[in-house]
């Protein structure tokens, strides 16, 4: 069995912090506050016995200002490939066109296909209306409509391409079961928006169902992502492992982070089968760029996740217990301090004097974390190690072509008219069934009330007893051309072991 999120011998074999052997990592400063809550994490996580080689990497605004559109150095990959494990405070992504985000092109490139994100109150000694709180959210990462793929078509409508893929849902599903498994959690929940996207968050929704089969210990639930999303911002203690695909993952992450307490306090790891990241969820925040005011928190327990995932649970355990201490004692940097709670107002390298004043102290109030000795056992929403097999691929269906979108640029406004030229341009094996603006079927048998842009959607289908190949799509299209139609796009109609391969239009 491949296992998907081994690392390479480099870190895969890491020792524990009691060994000598220094595990090589990739770290980033990044920008604005990145510096200084870097420095105050790995100074903590040193103290605290972490075995770490750092090479150092430049990413972020001097790189993308020195031309680089992803905003890092193309030497730097050959780092974070070395290494396998990447270490990364935030950046500032400069605004306007051009600039790729170095996030999305780190996961992606590196096939970091899970995001995981513990947030968890500490309560009473960080402000949340939700005091016992304990959520993780498992963020598909790679696909979705994080896939970037846009194009203006018409005068009036561009469109993005939202990409859900078979293997992609399996290995997210498996890996949030699987972590569920590894971390003593009781319930993975799934959330899509299924009752609309029927074949993207369908298929999402559709394999989560066949992988939580193999998991009958845990609870599995889904629910659409309009009414979950409200009840995890009312009631997260409903909740224990969420998985979603990624623009869910991406906006219900920080919102369950910000009512744990801050998003300040968050780590996110994410993970691949080759590399992995590990980072705050916050960004640079400049505002606060070099005062000595940022909180290193979120970044340190990113750290800690990334010292389970390299092997090394004792230092993490050591970390994450001293940081529990001295959130207890009320040592608070200013965004989470509140009067009649905090003791302590500190900056960030006081806060992290703190935490290491207190290396091999318990909390008395929270809960202290156990790693365990190999990364597994109980669980503090952390980042232990979880493995998840390769995805199965399925043999082909059978595939059959029964008919075409036609999709065109047209600035008048009755149907009736662009259906005469579409239907002109009819060939033998089919014919035109239907025309919808905007996903709203206008022709046949429209109604004028429905509002239409200059991009409409013709849809041809098979005759009946007719079959249907590329020849004849061509022969349309041709057709369509030399009758002075702007197609603009084509999206082929199949069936797939007789199942269709489309949404239906609405109102059919
Ligand atoms: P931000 O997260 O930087 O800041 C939002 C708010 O939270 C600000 O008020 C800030 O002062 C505060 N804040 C954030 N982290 C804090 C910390 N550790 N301690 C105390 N207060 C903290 O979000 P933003 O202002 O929208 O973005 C600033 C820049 O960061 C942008 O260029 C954005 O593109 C970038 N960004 C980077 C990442 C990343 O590298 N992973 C993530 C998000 C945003």
């Amino acid at each position: 069995m491949n296992d998907m999120t081994t690392p390479k011998p480099a870190s895969g074999a890491a020792p524990d912090a009691s060994s000598s052997t220094a595990v090589p990592i990739t770290v980033a400063h990044g920008d604005g506050i990145g510096p200084e809550i870097m420095q105050a994490s790995l100074k903590i996580l040193e103290a605290a016995g972490a075995q770490l080689a750092i090479e150092q990497i430049e990413i972020g605004e001097k790189v993308y200002r020195a031309g680089h559109s992803a905003g890092i150095m193309p030497e730097a990959w050959d780092s974070l490939r070395r290494t396998g494990v990447f270490y990364k405070a935030p950046i500032t992504t400069p605004q306007g066109g051009g600039f790729k985000s170095l996030n999305v092109t780190v996961r992606k490139t590196l096939g970091q296909f899970a995001n995981v994100r513990p947030c968890r109150a500490y309560a009473p000694f960080v402000a949340t209306k939700h005091p016992v709180m304990d959520v993780v959210v498992v963020r598909e990462n790679e696909e979705d409509l994080y896939a970037g793929i846009e194009h203006r078509q018409s005068d009036e409508v561009v469109q993005c391409l939202k990409l859900i893929s078979r293997p992609g849902c399996e290995k997210i599903a498996r890996f949030a079961f699987e972590y569920a498994k590894a971390h003593g959690r009781q319930k993975v929940t799934c959330f899509t928006k299924d009752n609309i996207m029927k074949l993207t968050d369908g298929l999402f929704h559709k394999v989560f169902d066949e992988v939580a089969a193999d998991y009958p210990q845990i609870e599995n639930e889904h629910w659409i992502i309009d009414i979950g999303a409200a009840k995890l911002a009312d009631t997260p203690e409903a909740f224990d492992v969420l998985v979603m695909p990624n623009l869910y993952g991406d906006v219900l992450s920080d919102v369950a982070a910000q009512i744990a307490g801050s998003v300040g306090l968050a780590p996110s790891a994410n993970i691949g089968a080759q590399a992995s990241m590990f980072e705050a969820i916050h960004g640079s925040a400049p505002r606060r760029a070099g005062q000595d005011l940022a909180n290193p928190s979120g970044l340190l327990l990113a750290g800690v996740m990334m010292l389970v995932h390299i092997g090394q649970p004792k230092a993490a355990e050591t970390v994450h217990n001293a940081w529990l201490k001295t959130i207890e004692e009320g040592i608070h940097t200013y965004d989470i301090f509140a009067d009649g709670v905090s003791k302590q107002k500190v900056g960030t390298a006081a806060f992290a004097d703190a935490v290491i004043a207190r290396l091999g102290a318990q909390p008395e109030s929270l809960a202290p974390v156990s790693y365990g000795e190999a990364g597994q056992g109980a669980d503090d929403g952390g980042g232990q190690r979880t493995s998840v097999p390769a995805p199965t691929r399925r043999p082909p269906a059978r595939k059959e072509l029964v008919g075409i979108d036609v999709f065109v640029h047209w600035t008048g406004s009755e149907p009736d008219g662009l259906a005469e030229t579409m239907r002109q341009a009819e060939v033998e094996a089919c014919s035109l069934e239907m025309i919808s603006n905007r996903g709203v079927k206008v022709w046949p048998q429209g109604l004028p009330e429905t509002f239409c842009t200059d991009h409409w959607r013709c849809r041809y289908m098979a005759k009946a007893g007719q079959a249907l190949d590329k020849a004849a799509m061509v022969q349309l299209l041709q057709r369509l051309t030399e009758a002075g139609v702007d197609w603009i796009k084509t999206e082929q109609l199949y069936n797939f072991d007789g199942e269709a391969g489309y949404s239906l239009g609405q109102g059919q």
